[in-house]
């Protein structure tokens, strides 16, 4: 506390990452970053962009992202002008939240889903009103059918990894004709289907999109806003109001040259998909019940063993997973789905706690 800060940074809550440990070669299964590298080619882009020298670096980037738009428009089956990039989808949202969400009725949300909605929500002001998952984790599409300032869920639910089938999406939005319905699609290139298809049907639909966990790219901070192009104007807008240039040179280029090599994308996600179906039977095996996962990571509770103190304990072997001290799943690990080979080191450690 100083008595220089603002009324609203003495209130303000801020999220908290999972944490990034400065250790030689963590297991690093808490942060839902993707095991294997980006593509060969993004860091050829990278290098091309830099060049010998460097002097590309003394222009300023392009402020649209232009090239990386139409690339990954084109991509999505969509127009350029119905694409939004900022740095890093949590960009992306915050500006949704200015942008779209704060409206007189409550914004709508989960009351298990991606923690950093109630920290933007302070932030900028935005009342809301946080909607109980069904027991089983689901989101029930019913709880959300009208009449809310707006309407924003994770598809896949993170932590969960439950996905919303899409009948069940397009309910929401057909529900919600005056105001903005925000799925946040972090984790569906691991096996669910995107409401992306949906977009050109619901003007008040957007979609947002992270190069973080498919692309591999968590380093690089790029992320999309997909939806009708007068949503994408608001965000514009806003970037516009806040920083011109949200995406450097090299995020531009790197994050343009993933979309570029589809094939490698594919082989890299249907990787993680199959470990996770490998590292979802095995904790069974030990015990555990597990959510159905359609992300990279799984969310798992054991009956008898403290989930704290699991966590704990394997920090002590430099095995990180996520532990959240938040009612309703505080007996909830949430696993990244590493490697084989990570996932074998954490099953090995956990099989040693357990005993
Ligand atoms: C990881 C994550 C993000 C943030 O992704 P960045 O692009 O790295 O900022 C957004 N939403 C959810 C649900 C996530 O899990």
């Amino acid at each position: 506390m100083s008595r220089y800060w603002s009324d609203i940074v003495q209130q303000l809550v801020p999220y908290v990452p999972g944490e990034q440990p400065a250790i030689a070669r963590p297991i690093k299964l808490n942060t839902n970053e993707n095991p294997y590298p980006p593509s060969p080619r993004v860091v050829a882009a990278i290098a091309a962009e830099l060049g010998e020298t460097g002097d590309s670096l003394r222009r300023y980037p392009d402020p649209l992202s232009r090239r990386l738009r139409e690339t990954v428009a084109a991509q999505v089956g969509l127009k350029p002008e119905q694409v939004f990039a900022g740095n890093g989808s949590d960009e992306v949202l915050a500006h949704v939240f200015q942008a779209l969400l704060k409206h007189d009725k409550p914004l709508r949300f989960p009351d298990i889903s991606y923690s950093f909605y109630p920290t933007y929500a302070r932030l900028y002001g935005v009342q809301h009103e946080v909607v109980p998952l069904a027991d089983d984790f689901s989101i029930r599409a019913d709880d959300y059918l009208g009449d809310a300032g707006g309407v924003l869920f994770p598809n896949p639910n993170a932590p969960t990894g439950h996905a919303l089938p899409m009948a069940e999406v397009a309910r929401i939005v057909a529900a919600n004709p005056s105001s903005v319905v925000v799925v946040d699609e972090a984790y569906v290139d691991f096996g669910a289907e995107s409401a992306i298809a949906l977009i050109d049907r619901y003007p008040n639909l957007l979609v947002v999109h992270t190069t973080s966990k498919s692309r591999s790219l968590a380093g690089m901070r790029v992320g999309f806003a997909f939806g009708h192009a007068a949503l994408i104007e608001a965000l514009n807008r806003v970037k516009d109001s806040f920083n011109s240039y949200p995406l450097d040179r090299l995020a531009q280029a790197a994050a343009q040259a993933a979309y570029e090599d589809d094939a490698y994308f594919r082989t890299t996600c249907a990787r993680v998909v199959a470990s996770r179906v490998r590292l979802t039977q095995a904790l069974q095996a030990l015990g555990f019940e597990v959510v159905p996962s359609m992300a990279n990571f799984v969310f798992a509770r054991h009956p008898v063993h403290d989930a704290a103190t699991l966590a704990a304990r394997l920090k002590e072997q430099a095995i990180f997973v996520r532990h959240f001290k938040l009612a309703r799943i505080d007996q909830h690990l949430r696993i990244t789905v590493g490697t084989d080979d990570e996932c074998d080191a954490f099953l090995n450690a956990l099989r040693g706690l357990l005993k």
